[in-house]
């Protein structure tokens, strides 16, 4: 039976699912082993379940993120903190060093300061997600089971990973990353 595979895009730059498509002709053989039930490459709307192994992108930014990491974790069996802004915040977490204020300036300064025409900040719902007061990597929401760091992960560690998840040997965990070999 072939592995249930989802990747998902939280606050990120989608540079680290840039880096799996990078897995070039490995993309063809994978094809064969896996089953991609859910990703920002295909059009499904709803996160499935039972789903095996969940690569996740990003760091949790918003109200947007927690809802569908909570429900990522209760219907995957394994999940992969995907590139450095899942695995320690990164980028999107830079933010967090302007303290208490930082989704007003952050607000601020993306739809008002930066604003050509028409400078608001919207405030419809559904259009912008709430932003978290504090951006987190993925494991300070949910238990993961294992880490893939880089910025992007090299497709070549990529490779290494799904090799060893679909040959069924566990990764080795050396710290908070994985290591192959
Ligand atoms: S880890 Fe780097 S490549 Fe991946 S989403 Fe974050 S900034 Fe982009």
């Amino acid at each position: 039976m072939k592995l249930r595979v989802a990747t998902v895009w939280l606050g990120g730059c989608s540079g680290c699912h840039m880096s799996f498509l990078d897995l070039d002709e490995f993309l063809i053989e994978l094809a064969d082993l896996i089953e991609l039930v859910y990703s920002p490459v295909m059009d499904v709307k709803e996160f499935p379940g039972n789903v095996d192994v969940c690569l996740i992108e990003g760091a949790v930014c918003n109200e947007d993120n927690l809802e569908i990491l909570h429900k990522i974790r209760a219907r995957t069996k394994v999940l992969v903190s995907f590139g450095d802004c899942a695995v320690t915040g990164n980028v999107p977490a830079i933010r967090n060093q302007l303290g208490a204020g930082s989704t007003e300036n952050v607000l601020q300064r993306a739809y008002v300061d930066s604003a050509q025409d028409n400078p608001r900040v919207p405030k419809a719902d559904g259009i912008v997600p709430q932003l978290l007061a504090r951006v987190t990597p993925v494991h300070e929401a949910v238990h993961v089971e294992y880490f893939l760091p880089g910025c992007p992960p090299p497709a070549a560690s990529i490779k290494a990973l799904m090799v060893q998840v679909l040959s069924g040997t566990t990764p080795k965990l050396e710290g908070t990353q994985l290591k192959f070999g």
